[in-house]
């Protein structure tokens, strides 16, 4: 079976094929690779080599897709809340080593056109490339989502349904059913995004529907409503825990993977705990939160080790907000 080196992306074959002894199932083309990958700063296969993460060749592959350039295809069923594969970022051009960049699409266009084209923006490490992730294509019904961990310099790709053996693995570019955005800021996105990916969808897409539409309308109007209620007696409280209720009810319905609806468990976390009658309804929402971050993010990076704190001290983190 042809492999690729995890680390240089080459192309390998039998004697060459050189395994991490740890996982058993990542590749490398070289010695220099293997220690490469095994060190390198931010994402480093030593922080990940036990968690089972889906590798190129055995879990999913890099096909030509008709009129999308590459693809990124589940070589095996891959389950819901998969850890397909996990990406080092780059932050600029200069870092990126040139034949990743040059590899990618448009083809014979500038290094910067090719990183305008497939950088993502992230809220907490500006720019970013993923060699491997920028493979994976749009689609509005999405079966993953990806996500940046900021200290582990790393993109995650996780399943969000079960994707069957030979299906596309999707994500989606421009988040039409993101409740934290306002209208505006989601048609900003949609307008920016849509022209650079060619992406046209007809009326009988998803992301057309006008109930779910309306639907990711009021959840971003639940969303804000929700920051702005006031929180000072028990009924308040009360109150503001049966609208956040409401929304993650909306968002296990809609949204598209687990991240929106994260923060919103971690704000009936936060709302519960101010008060002493309704301190124990936190229990529900930290639990759904730190599985949310088990899911999307890694046992290793900040993000979770600070969910585990709210999980373990509820009542000393009262005042964070
Ligand atoms: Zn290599
Ligand atoms: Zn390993
Ligand atoms: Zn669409």
């Amino acid at each position: 079976m042809t492999r690729h080196c995890a680390y240089c992306l080459k192309s390998i074959e039998g004697d060459e094929i050189k395994k991490c002894a740890g996982c058993m199932r990542r590749t490398y083309c070289s010695r220099e690779c293997q220690v490469s990958d095994w060190t390198s700063k931010g994402q480093s296969h030593k922080i990940w080599c036990k968690d089972n993460i889906g590798e190129e060749d055995i879990d999913w592959e890099v096909k030509e897709t008709e009129g999308k350039g590459l693809g990124v295809f589940a070589k095996r069923l891959l389950p819901k809340h998969t850890k397909i594969m996990v990406d080092r970022g780059y932050r600029t051009i200069k870092e990126t080593p040139f034949e990743f960049i040059n590899s990618l699409m448009p083809h014979g266009g500038t290094l910067q056109e090719k990183w305008d084209l497939n950088s993502f923006f992230t809220k907490e490490g500006g720019d970013n490339l993923g060699i491997r992730l920028a493979r994976v294509n749009h689609d509005c019904r999405n079966n993953a989502t990806n996500k940046f961990i900021p200290d582990l310099n790393s993109f995650i790709l996780v399943a969000i349904k079960d994707i069957q053996e030979g299906e596309e693995i999707s994500i989606q570019y421009y988040f039409y059913n993101d409740f934290s955005s306002s209208k505006e800021v989601r048609d900003v996105r949609e307008s920016v995004i849509r022209p650079k990916w060619d992406i046209n969808c007809d009326s009988s897409c998803i992301c057309k529907n006008k109930e779910i539409i309306d639907s990711i309308q009021k959840g971003h109007e639940l969303d804000e409503l929700i920051f702005t209620l006031p929180i000072r007696t028990e009924d308040d409280i009360r109150e503001s825990l049966k609208k956040v209720d409401e929304l993650i009810e909306m968002g296990e319905k809609y949204a598209s993977g687990i991240m929106p609806l994260a923060r919103t468990y971690y704000d009936g976390f936060q709302i519960a705990i101010t008060n002493k009658n309704t301190f124990p309804l936190h229990k529900k929402y930290i639990e759904k939160y730190l599985e949310a971050c088990e899911v999307i993010d890694s046992k290793h990076s900040s993000n979770y080790a600070e969910a585990l704190q709210y999980y373990n001290t509820p009542h000393l983190h009262k005042n964070s907000y």
